[in-house]
């Protein structure tokens, strides 16, 4: 014998019923068909009561909804000729559930007990269709009622199961039945006086588990909609992969802490007889699945599963008068278990000075006024506080039979879910050490699931999620190189980098599964008008991990929202200087907070643009050298100015040239007055230790204060043909003496000053090529010998490499 369960996606219309009724004619041996209601149809039933009980008629109209999906079915399943004795054997179904509806509606009321006579009626007819079906197809079936079968006592919603009584009469039954097949209802039930009861939601699982145990079936088999119990929700964490062999314990406990494939209570019934238990996919039989059995022999992993139960609330009692009182949890599980509230999770502080419990949220009205009221003697004399109710959290758990043996599990799972700005409210670990349960708030849950099971199952694998502001010049080649390098970032660094967001002045757009990064301009005009908080309120929202927000503007407004990103824990990589050379007190806030959040904040391209001159200072620092002395060109625009700038060529012109190539900032200005090369030295000096603010930068100008005060590109280029002849002047100066002009910036003795100085030859500086950066340290490890870093500091190209390490680095943080 063996024992099948289909459930409600599996038998949710005529198709499925037709690849339900494949599965079961491949069968050899004689075969219990367990079935759901069609798929949602408990739902409807709840709401159509729920509805009469509230005196609203729109229980008609989901009656007629129901008729409707069973009348379909028939005229689907069955030849015309028979369809008129199956649509009269439903409609009379249905006009008793109509009768009771009307009783409801009436006396506008309902009961549990009313619940269960009504919610029946989803298996009943699903039940009584597919037997049908199977028996006009020429299958060898009959159909069993449930309630004939299954015995419980009279707990209506949830019932418990009278195993000896219902052991006998599957027995009896069986005995005398010689059909192949056998069609019974799952969730049905009655008690002994024959009253409908129920087994609870998913109960149809349950119902197979007992008749497997009951008949000594040697498999039982639960046929659904995903390919057996995956390593957490297949519909929330993509990654996720079907666990092929894993133990009752650990599916009961993967179960019961929220994996809804396996209904809590089938494990017990067939592990007593090591009945195996495969979850298999409908729609895809020829999955292996999941096996289920009593050992694993130790093979796989420590941790098999992440699972989660949302709509929780944590209760606590808490008060100075319960330290050392003995009784008190007695008397606070009693309050709770007498008004039939089931606790989820259990904590309790070693200092006995509060127990704290999980809840579900429809219970925690009903249960804070019950233990109130237990306490009411000592709450009034203040040993104890009034209950502490918090709601709309979840229980996220890892389990697994090998986790005892395992250290440093919950230390990975905390420091996971920190990282990624998950906040704990509390934490229990069973004692049999097969979980570690934390609770933590609703909204988090997809991201919490999604990074514990990267950090558990896809070790090598990180997925890194950025949202990428401005895709001018830099941001267009970013992009570009991202797209380029996806496959190998995935195949060496093991970093599945996605694009979720993009953003210019104009326009914004979100793509949950990741933007197509071949076709992101079109994407992008296709988006909604670009607006700062939108953005960030959107990244919140989705609130993904190891999320990175990415600055390629120039932008002021954009620098001063860094904070806000940190703060949600979402790392900031940018190439915009201003707000590391804003004021002192900002550039270190924004440090502490990434600290705190654990969210880096990178900016290496806002000195010398993709050559590794932070990282290497960074590295410098922390490994114990100090910086005394930074001498550098800096600025890749004035070089290129100054390097082209040859007593042949007009200043104007090369300033332009720079300009249209890229070299220089949108406003040439920024570059030109040294504010640009002052900004660098800044972050230089800062980066080093020291505490220096931008006006505290020695500015030694070369242009004229009226090139200076333009305030548009065309009066500014105006004002270089004006003063051309200084312009050659200076450059003539410097010849003369055989030196060039090169724009310097220096640090030394706390000081820092930038300014053009004439570069003799054999200098490190005097052959400084394009738009080469160059950047002398002297620090105590290189007192006469600088360390020097040289190379392209200024291009869309390098400023983008610049941001794309800085992206790999925290990929690797
Ligand atoms: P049925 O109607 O067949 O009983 P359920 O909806 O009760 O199906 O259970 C199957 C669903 O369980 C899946 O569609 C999936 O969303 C959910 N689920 C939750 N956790 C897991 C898990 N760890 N593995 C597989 N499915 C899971
Ligand atoms: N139909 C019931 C429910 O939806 C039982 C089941 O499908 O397992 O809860
Ligand atoms: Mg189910």
């Amino acid at each position: 014998m063996k024992t099948l369960k289909f459930g409600g996606t599996s038998v949710a219309n005529a198709n499925n019923i037709k690849l339900v009724k494949d599965i079961v004619s491949q069968n050899q041996v004689p075969t219990v068909v367990v079935v759901s209601a069609f798929g949602g149809v408990t739902d409807l039933l709840l709401n159509a009561l729920d509805l009469a009980a509230k005196n609203e008629i729109g229980y008609k109209e989901i009656l007629s909804q129901i008729e409707e999906r069973h009348f379909n079915a028939i005229k689907l399943l069955f030849p015309v000729a028979i369809h008129s004795g199956l649509i009269s054997k439903v409609k009379s179904e249905l006009n008793d559930l109509e009768t009771l509806l009307e009783g409801a509606f009436l006396i506008g009321e309902t009961t549990q007990r009313l619940s269960d006579k009504v919610v029946s009626y989803g298996e009943l007819l699903s039940s009584y269709l597919i037997s049908e079906h199977f028996k006009a197809e020429g299958l060898d079936a009959i159909l069993k009622n449930g309630r004939e079968l299954i015995i419980t006592n009279d707990n209506f919603g949830n019932a418990s199961v009278n195993f000896s009584k219902t052991n006998e009469q599957v027995a009896a039954f069986f005995e005398n039945n010689s059909h192949k097949i056998t069609v019974v209802p799952g969730f049905v039930a009655a008690t002994e006086d024959g009253d409908a009861t129920t087994l609870g939601r998913g109960g149809s699982d349950f119902t197979a588990a007992i008749l497997a145990a009951a008949t000594n079936s040697e498999i039982l088999e639960i046929w659904t909609d995903v390919s057996g119990m995956y390593t957490a929700n297949p519909k929330l964490v993509k990654q996720a992969k079907c666990v092929a062999h894993i133990s009752y314990e650990e599916a009961m406990e993967l179960s019961h802490f929220g994996a809804k494939v396996l209904y809590p209570p089938t494990i017990q019934p067939v592990l007593n007889k090591e009945i195996p238990i495969v979850i298999k996919n409908t729609f895809e039989p020829e999955q292996e699945g999941t096996l289920i059995t009593k050992n694993t022999n130790g093979e796989g992993k420590t941790v098999r599963g992440i699972s989660h139960i949302g709509n929780i609330s944590l209760l606590s009692l808490e008060g100075p008068g319960m330290v050392g009182i003995p009784g008190i949890s007695k008397r606070f599980f009693e309050t709770i278990s007498q008004i039939g509230v089931s606790v989820v999770l259990i904590t309790q502080a070693s200092s006995e000075h509060s127990i704290c419990i999980g809840i579900a949220d429809k219970d925690v009205a009903n249960a804070s006024k019950a233990v109130n009221l237990a306490f009411e003697y000592e709450i009034a004399s203040k040993k104890i506080h009034p209950v502490k109710v918090e709601t709309d959290l979840a229980i996220v758990a890892l389990v697994g039979d090998n986790m005892k043996s395992h250290q440093g599990l919950s230390g990975k799972m905390f420091s996971t879910l920190g990282k990624n700005n998950v906040n704990i409210r509390a934490i229990a670990q069973g004692a049999s050490e097969r979980n570690i349960s934390t609770v933590i708030d609703k909204k988090d849950i997809k991201k919490a699931l999604n990074a514990l099971h990267e950090a558990f199952f896809e070790e090598n694998i990180k997925q890194l999620n950025l949202f990428v502001m401005g895709c001018g010049n830099v941001g267009s080649k970013l992009l570009q190189q991202l797209q380029q390098q996806h496959s190998y970032l995935k195949k060496e660094l093991k970093l599945n980098v996605r694009v979720i967001g993009i953003a210019n002045s104009r326009k914004m757009v979100f793509q949950e599964g990741g933007i197509d990064l071949s076709n992101w301009q079109d994407t992008l005009d296709s988006g909604t008008i670009a607006n700062q908080e939108a953005f960030i309120s959107k990244i919140k929202e989705l609130n993904y991990r190891n999320s990175i927000f990415v600055d390629n503007t120039a932008n002021a407004t954009v620098a001063a929202t860094y904070s806000d990103y940190l703060k949600n824990s979402i790392s900031v990589v940018t190439c915009n200087k201003i707000a590391c050379s804003s004021e002192y007190q900002n550039y270190l806030s924004l440090k502490q907070l990434a600290k705190k959040y654990n969210a880096p904040f990178l900016f290496e391209t806002n000195v010398g643009a993709g050559l590794p001159i932070l990282d290497t200072l960074k590295h410098l620092i922390v490994s114990g050298d100090k910086v005394k002395k930074i001498q550098a060109v800096l600025s890749g625009s004035l070089n290129f100015v100054f390097n082209n700038f040859n007593g042949e060529t007009t200043f104007h012109d090369v300033v332009k040239q720079a300009q249209v190539q890229g070299y220089t900032e949108p406003d040439p200005t920024i570059d030109l007055s040294g504010i640009d090369v002052a900004r660098k030295i800044l972050i230089l000096a800062r980066e080093s230790g020291y505490h220096l603010e931008l006006t505290d930068i020695e500015n030694e100008a070369f242009l004229p204060e009226e090139s200076l005060q333009t305030n548009s590109n065309e009066a500014f280029f105006n004002t270089l043909v004006k003063y051309e002849s200084d312009f050659q002047k200076r450059y003539k100066n410097a010849a003369d003496k055989g030196c060039k002009l090169k724009y310097v910036a220096q640090f030394e003795n706390g000081k820092a000053k930038v300014g053009l100085q004439e570069i003799p030859q054999g200098h490190d500086f005097y052959n400084l090529e394009g738009s080469d950066n160059i950047v002398l340290f002297y620090t105590e490890r290189y007192p006469q010998q600088p360390l020097i870093i040289k190379g392209a500091g200024a291009g869309a190209d390098v400023t983008a490499s610049g941001i794309f390490a800085d992206i790999v680095r925290i990929g690797n943080f």
